[in-house]
């Protein structure tokens, strides 16, 4: 069973794939189906599909969960 975390606006997110511009983290600054991560290292903007940024981060650098929904 697969457990899709969820995220939330703020969270850095370190991604297993390097940005071009020599970056791992990412910030959440949309949440929904589609997901929209800000560059830590350029501030470019993309879109991606949560399951798909499922598959690609590698850790929660810093996460905004509220305390009662973390597990
Ligand atoms: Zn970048």
């Amino acid at each position: 069973m697969a457990v899709i975390r969820k995220y939330y606006i703020g969270d850095i997110l370190w991604l297993k794939k390097q940005h071009p511009c020599g970056s791992h983290e990412w910030k959440v600054v949309r949440t929904g189906a589609d997901m929209k991560l800000r560059c830590m290292g350029c501030d470019r903007e993309v879109w991606i599909e949560r399951r798909e940024l499922h598959k690609r981060v590698k850790k929660v650098v810093l996460s905004m969960a509220p305390k009662e929904e973390e597990e």
